[in-house]
């Protein structure tokens, strides 16, 4: 793949010159496949320029000019689905089907929810005496990471742009490439200038340049917890907006009436997608007790169904992890979890068989998992499953708000009452009851340490709204 050396910026490839190379490696091969410019905070200056100056255009021409933009970049996207597919799935290592459906599929998807809002999304309403007008934000520094680089992207950016918002956005150095793609289609459908603006970097220099930016309105920041909080303290200095989207530990509640077969193969497929690198990840699965050795049998048979191997290769369903740290984290918490007293039910730090090269991890499930444990506790942020047995139902959902994080979860029983009833006590931001499916127009975000926004649909066009009211 070709390097990138300009950012784009005002309309324009700007040429990065002098600008350190950042390497893009392939983690099926720990080859380096391409590389980005290392930006700095002149970059960062000259795209918030950029931005500024397209603002006001932007934001007064109609939802309905807005959306059309929106509509086309949504087709030209659309259209070179297998190219950026393939992109995705060479620099950070997804299933090339996945990322067709998934990794492409979902911005596109996103994208064309964004131009349906536009057609009727109220941005004014009266109450009383007032009139109270719905504008964009401003300027929105867009921070996003490397495990769905392309949707996180566009969850942010189309609905910046629908609320009339001009963006400069920092995608992850681990995965830059769909962004210069997003780019390349913003360009081609003739997106204004300076509405749009990428600057590749490291998030120390790029990403810190972009929070404490003071002609800069907003932060939405998609990572770490600990990389959010750093955000949210250099955005305090100008008082600006900082919607974070974080990590999660989120946990799958299975109730003893539950069809328990049917449980484990919905758990596990949640936990194990993307390798088990999505932030919604459900990797505590909790079992009543009484219940729980044939829990362990029906795992061990359910996980024997996720081959691991080359993104390329049709059969497999788990790629590689994204890059070699994330490999070092991953293997040490399995190694850590076993020294502090968790049992091996399937997998194990270990290669894979046959993978010599290549950031691969055998897709494990931990047994006897004490709540409070470190796995228990904290994102592994890989193919790892904890299976934690309860007692009682309070116990269950006691664990299950036990860490930091509020992201996520799921419930399965045999009575849909109480499925739901068990759900409501969860401080989480989203939990799927029996096996719900992902909704791309409902609220998408976190409590507590997993954030305070929230994307997609209306409730993300929102957060890139301010709201006057005009007395009458
Ligand atoms: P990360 O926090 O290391 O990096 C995310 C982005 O922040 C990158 O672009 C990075 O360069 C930048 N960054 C890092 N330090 C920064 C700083 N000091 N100031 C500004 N920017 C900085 O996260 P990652 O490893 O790329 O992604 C994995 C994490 O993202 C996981 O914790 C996962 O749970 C989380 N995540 C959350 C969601 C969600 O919607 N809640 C979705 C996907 C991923």
């Amino acid at each position: 793949m070709q390097a990138k050396d300009a950012f784009y910026i005002g309309g324009a490839w700007v040429p990065a010159t002098g600008r350190a190379p950042i390497p893009v490696i392939d983690p099926s091969t720990e080859e380096q496949v391409s590389s980005v410019p290392a930006g700095i905070e002149e970059d960062v200056d000259s795209a918030v320029a950029a931005a500024r100056a397209a603002f006001e255009p932007w934001a007064s021409r109609t939802p309905a000019d807005r959306a059309a933009l929106l509509a086309a970049a949504a087709d030209a996207l659309e259209a070179r689905t297998d190219e950026i597919a393939l992109t995705i799935s060479t620099e950070m290592g997804t299933p090339l089907s996945f990322s067709k459906a998934v990794q492409v599929g979902n911005p596109v998807r996103v994208l064309r929810s964004y131009v349906d809002l536009l057609s009727r999304y109220a941005f004014e309403e009266e109450i009383g005496n007032s009139l109270v007008v719905k504008e964009p934000i401003g300027i929105v520094g867009a921070i996003t990471p490397w495990n769905y680089p392309l949707h996180q992207v566009v969850a942010k950016v189309a609905a910046a742009l629908a609320a009339g918002c001009t963006v400069v956005l920092k995608p992850s150095e681990v995965a830059p490439l769909s962004a210069f793609a997003l780019a390349e289609v913003f360009d081609e459908v003739g997106l204004p200038a300076g509405v749009f603006n990428l600057v590749t970097g490291v998030g120390s220099v790029v990403g810190a340049a972009l929070s404490e930016h003071p002609d800069i309105d907003m932060v939405s920041f998609t990572g770490s917890t600990l990389a959010g909080k750093k955000v949210m303290a250099a955005g305090a200095e100008t008082v600006k907006k900082v919607s974070l989207e974080l990590g999660g530990k989120s946990a799958f509640i299975v109730l003893d009436d539950a069809d328990l077969g049917k449980a484990v193969k919905v758990g596990l497929g949640n936990c194990f997608i993307n390798a088990g690198q999505t932030c919604t990840a459900w990797t505590r699965m909790l079992v009543p007790a009484g219940r729980y050795d044939e829990a362990l049998d029906l795992i061990r048979d359910a996980a024997a169904k996720y081959p691991v191997g080359a993104p390329t290769d049709e059969g497999t369903r788990i790629g590689p992890l994204a890059n070699a740290n994330q490999y070092k984290k991953v293997v040490g918490f399995i190694e850590q979890a076993v020294a502090d007293g968790a049992t091996l039910v399937v997998g194990g730090p270990e290669r894979p068989e046959g993978l010599g090269r290549g950031f691969y991890v055998k897709p494990t499930v931990l047994g006897g998992v004490t709540p409070g444990s470190r796995v228990e506790q904290e994102e592994v942020f890989g193919p790892v499953l904890a299976v934690i047995p309860y007692e009682t139902e309070d116990e269950a959902v006691a664990i299950a708000n036990g860490t930091p994080y509020g992201l996520s979860g799921g419930v399965f029983g045999g009575d849909q009452d109480r499925a739901v009833a068990v759900a409501r006590r969860m401080r989480t931001g989203m939990v799927d009851v029996n096996g719900g499916r992902f909704n791309p127009l409902a609220p998408f975000g976190g409590y507590k340490q997993s954030g305070n926004g929230r994307e997609l649909g209306v409730y993300g066009l929102e957060e890139f709204l301010e709201v006057k009211s005009l007395q009458l």
